[in-house]
């Protein structure tokens, strides 16, 4: 959501007359996009923040603007710690950036516009993709679920869809302009529409994006507790719905998923996965894992692994728990041990390891259709792309051909090694 809330920004800015510069020491104006799901990204974040003091120093006139869930949560309080900062906005008021920096730009010190939600949807904003063939698409903002530690929902606001309309219209204009790929946004896809009509309408919209002709449709976030057995023919059913999901199980233990409030049990979670297998038996399944949340057990992880295993997942995303403010979470006693938290963490990601690892050796010798994204960053004469699992693969480059005309087209490749987290092998036909 940030990477997308931060290309309409550049467009926005774009369209204002500004245009991106060589490098951040000599911008007129700097736009950080802060996230606060975890304590890491915070700090990492205010610490750029804090680091850009210097520059103003000796730029005064540089414009220093803070966006983002940070600036949602702290808004002017902000400016107290970081007074060189020039303007704060919410994450409900992207599309306002181009009059407060016109504020900031005339004088006015500390512009300041945090607003508590919007019926805007920053997808109707002009937009600058990073890549021209990938687009990221909204079709909801905000959360309605209640996780407990999680501070999204309040950062966010509640849940609101755009209209199948107006995403519809957005997708046919970007299969227009050449894009071959979109990645459809939500905190919760599967709850996607139970705000305007009453009830979820996330397979009808995923049908209807499939009708517009986009060659591959990605989607994120699909929450456990709302994926629906309908959604699950829909990706079957239709060739450019990747056949690749992500779904969070956050933990393996049914006393932990309860004191999450996340909705499902480890029964529940599996049996769901079972039916998707048997749907789709060569979906690429993903995750979200946090390790550490308060009172958690060795037992209780030995459940998250037990998941692991059975779920034979190709990439999951593990958080140590953070604490954050004002979660319901963050109040509970119970705080585990820095170093059993790291010992779990780091045998979880061994788990993990071992079965992406086996996973993609079950590619070995086959064709994955990949979709260029340009050269490798190691080896300009790799070419590297993703299949539909979303798994990086590489290819030498063709003689006569640059990594820069194959980007945005797909080639077939055709497997001949694999490793965890890439697989290699040769362009044919
Ligand atoms: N709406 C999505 C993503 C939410 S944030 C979903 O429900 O999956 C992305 C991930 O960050 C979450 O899935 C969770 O694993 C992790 N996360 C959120 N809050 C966290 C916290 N306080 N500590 C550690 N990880 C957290
Ligand atoms: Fe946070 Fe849960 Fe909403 Fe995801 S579903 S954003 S984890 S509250």
């Amino acid at each position: 959501m940030n990477k997308h809330d931060s290309e309409r920004v550049a467009g926005l800015l774009e369209s204002s007359g500004l245009s991106h510069g060589p490098d951040i020491a000599s911008a007129d104006v700097v736009v950080f996009m802060t996230c606060c799901v975890r304590e890491n990204a915070d700090g990492r974040a205010m610490g750029q923040v804090a680091s850009f003091k210097a520059l103003k120093d000796v730029r005064p006139h540089t414009i220093i603007a803070v966006g983002g869930c940070v600036s949602q949560r702290d808004g002017s309080s902000l400016l107290r710690e970081l007074p060189h900062v020039d303007i704060v906005f919410g994450t409900h008021n992207v599309g306002r950036l181009p009059e407060l920096l016109s504020r900031a730009m005339a004088g006015e010190r500390g512009v300041v516009e945090v607003l508590d939600g919007t019926n805007d949807f920053a997808s109707d904003l002009p937009g600058v993709r990073e890549h021209p063939w990938h687009a990221w698409v909204p079709i909801t903002v905000g959360c309605d679920n209640h996780c407990t530690y999680c501070i999204v929902p309040r950062v966010r606001g509640p849940e609101r869809s755009r209209t199948v309309e107006s995403v519809i219209d957005e997708v046919t204009r970007l299969v227009a302009d050449g894009v071959r790929e979109v990645t459809l946004l939500g905190q919760n896809v599967n709850s996607y529409g139970r705000d305007l009509y009453g009830q979820p309408r996330f397979a009808e919209i995923l049908s209807r994006v499939a009708a517009t002709g986009v060659p591959r449709i990605r989607f994120a976030t699909s929450h456990p507790k709302d994926l629906s057995d309908e959604t699950i023919a829909v990706m079957a059913s239709s060739p450019s719905i990747c056949k690749a999901l992500h779904l969070p199980v956050q933990s393996g233990s049914d006393r932990v998923l309860r004191a999450m409030n996340r909705h499902y049990t480890q029964s529940t979670y599996l049996s769901l996965v079972g039916r998707l297998y048997d749907a789709i038996p060569n979906l690429a399944l993903s995750t979200d894992i946090i390790v550490g949340f308060p009172t958690e057990s060795e037992d209780d992880f030995q459940d998250t692994l037990r998941v692991v295993r059975e779920a034979h997942y190709d990439q999951a995303f593990t958080f140590i728990y953070s604490p954050r403010e004002g979660t319901p979470a963050a109040a509970m006693e119970g705080h585990v041990d820095r170093e059993v938290i790291q010992d779990r963490f780091d045998r979880l990601v061994a788990e993990i390891h071992s079965g992406a690892t086996e996973n993609n050796a079950k590619l070995l010798g086959t064709t994955q259709r990949v979709l260029v994204e340009g050269a490798s960053r190691r080896d300009e004469n790799v070419l590297a792309g993703r299949n539909e699992g979303n798994k990086v693969i590489h290819a030498p480059i063709p003689i006569g051909r640059r990594a820069e005309e194959l980007a945005g087209t797909f080639v077939d490749v055709e497997i001949t090694e694999t490793h965890t987290w890439f697989l290699a092998g040769t362009i044919i036909g």
